[in-house]
């Protein structure tokens, strides 16, 4: 397998992450994220899984 080394500009950032409580509109749990995202998620972990294995089946 061939590969090469690319110089990207140093671009370094400083991502904090938050942790949003809310209700998963899948489950109806509540639940605690941790997440890079600036907005809310909608899904806890477990459900977020899930929607991804259903998408790809129905794909
Ligand atoms: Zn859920």
């Amino acid at each position: 397998m061939a590969s090469k080394q690319v110089n990207v500009k140093a671009h370094i950032r400083v991502i904090h992450t938050r942790v949003y409580k809310f209700v998963c509109k899948s489950c109806e749990k509540k639940v605690e994220r941790e997440t890079y995202a600036t907005i809310c998620p909608l899904y806890c972990d477990k459900c977020k899984n899930k929607r991804h294995t259903v998408k790809h089946y129905v794909n």
